[in-house]
């Protein structure tokens, strides 16, 4: 073996798996756990792999094993560990050594950590990584963030690891900093809606049409082929028809579901930029709500369940696909509009085609969705999705769906939170006169905050009210 470039820190469920493929792909590499006998366990259990791996079992052999210039992949959790292992390392590395964080970094930190790193090195990246313990071992998804020349000394092993898009890889630099980091908690946001749209449509199916979860598998499963087709769709029709062996595995599941709170950060940046994403926030929302199970029972022993039965024949199968269909073109249009957002404000130049790409393999929203959003994002990316031709036709068709199961649902106390959150959305950004004509008024009248007329030029203006004129 030749001696490794590349280390990595944290065999954990990411770290062990990342390693395992980094080894697959070729390249040697050295790792090391803050738990030395979870490095010999994995060592022990890597079989023929482990001619490519050196463990060590202190992190100054860690550093020692591995060629310059290094770079050292820290695969721990996301908050004080992170600093406290580059802590750790600065004094053990040379300046042109590269610390490489993958795991879930706020991306705020990312840019602090690059920051503190650009004066006197050693120098780091923030990578995004996507894909879960299987997406790890086989092929994540990639979203770098740093100085575009460490990413690219980097880039021939994130690239070789990396999941496969018809032969593409799927790892991209997309910015200086955290960009990565930040790119990839708007997957995060957008996985959370994702998951939660499939969690409503579920709710309708089995409290307003009476299905079975193993009949809601097998939509899902016929939806997977359509425009719907997606790993959290092919998953969703996985569980659905499972057994323990007596109950649907659904129907033994308490409905109270965690967080690590990725999603939380997504919405936290929305509001900070005015960026509005309200079919996320509407999945945060409702992940929180689910928490609130003893509220929950208190109020349905108070007012009575809300969910009924739909009226027989009210609602399709096709409709509510219609109805997915368009609170995911929804979702993404707002998520990508959060991308842009961020970019202006931080002065990245995020490559939303590419964004759009690096998803469509290795990650956990990957869908045949993703590659029509590249291409309409490729044709003009500051237009938004909602505006591209291609989306626009078949928001036209599926609102309809959308609108309609909506309505049905708020009638029959069927809760859809984000994607009720996705039409009124739709509905806001195709009213060319709205109503905020009244806060501005309101404003004006308590505050004095003027305003503008649509009949004169110039702001400032003030309402007959109160003495303000
Ligand atoms: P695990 O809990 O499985 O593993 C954590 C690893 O970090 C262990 O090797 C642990 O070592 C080590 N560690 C913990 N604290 C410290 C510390 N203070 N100093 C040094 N090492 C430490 O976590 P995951 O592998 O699941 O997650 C790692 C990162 O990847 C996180 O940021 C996570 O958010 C992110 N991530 C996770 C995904 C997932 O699906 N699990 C998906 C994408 C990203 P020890 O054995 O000594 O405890």
């Amino acid at each position: 073996m030749t001696k490794p470039h590349i280390g990595l820190i944290g065999l954990g469920t990411m770290g062990a798996m990342l390693a395992l493929n980094i080894a697959e792909k070729g390249f040697a590499i050295a790792v090391w756990n803050r738990t030395t006998t979870v490095t010999r366990s994995f060592y022990a259990e890597a079989g023929a792999l482990a001619a490519q791996i050196v463990p060590t079992e202190s992190l100054a052999g860690l550093v020692a094993a591995i060629e310059r210039p290094r770079s050292i992949i820290l695969m721990v959790p996301a908050g004080p560990a992170v600093d406290e292992q580059i802590a750790a390392l600065r004094p053990l590395l040379d300046a042109d050594d590269l610390i490489i964080d993958a795991g879930n970094a706020n991306f705020h930190d990312t840019n602090r950590r690059a920051a503190q790193a650009a004066p006197h090195g050693p120098r780091f990246l923030g990578i995004g990584v996507s894909g879960g313990e299987e997406g790890a071992r086989h092929g994540p998804s990639i979203m770098g963030g740093g100085e575009k020349a460490d990413w690219d000394r980097v880039a021939p092993i994130l690239g070789a690891i990396s999941a496969k898009y018809q032969g593409e890889d799927c790892a991209t630099w997309m910015g200086p900093g955290g960009a990565g980091h930040f790119v990839k908690a708007v997957h995060n946001g957008i996985e959370y809606a994702d998951m939660q749209m499939i969690a409503e449509i579920y709710g309708v199916m089995r409290d307003g049409l009476g299905m079975p979860a193993a009949e809601i598998g097998a939509v899902f499963e016929t939806w997977n082929k359509g425009a719907l087709q997606s790993y959290l769709m092919e998953i969703s029709a996985a569980v659905a028809k499972a057994t323990d062996g007596a109950h649907p595995m659904l129907d033994v599941i308490l409905d109270k579901a965690g967080q690590k709170g990725t999603g939380r950060w997504t919405v936290i940046e929305a509001q900070t930029l005015s960026a509005p994403i309200p079919v996320i926030e509407a999945a945060v929302m409702a992940r929180n709500v689910s928490a609130q199970l003893e509220a929950r029972r208190k109020g349905e022993a108070l007012f009575g369940a809300a969910p009924q039965p739909l009226p027989k024949g009210a609602l399709s199968l096709a409709t509510l696909e219609q109805a997915m269909i368009a609170g995911k073109i929804l979702c993404y249009a707002q998520g990508f509009a959060l991308i842009v957002a961020a970019g202006q404000e931080f002065g990245w130049d995020l490559p939303l085609p590419a964004i759009a790409r690096v998803w469509r393999a290795g990650c956990i929203i990957r869908s045949s969705m993703l590659e029509d959003m590249a291409r309409a994002l490729e044709e003009d990316p500051a237009r938004g999705l909602m505006l591209a031709p291609f989306f626009a036709d078949q928001l036209r068709h599926t609102c309809v769906g959308l609108r309609h199961a909506v309505s049905l649902g708020a009638a029959h106390g069927l809760p859809l939170p984000a994607l009720a959150a996705g039409l009124s959305w739709f509905d806001l950004m195709r009213t060319g006169r709205g109503t905020a004509n009244m806060i501005q008024a309101q404003r004006d009248f308590f505050g004095a905050h003027g305003f503008e007329r649509v009949d004169m030029q110039g702001s400032g203006r003030h309402g007959p009210w109160g003495g303000y004129m």
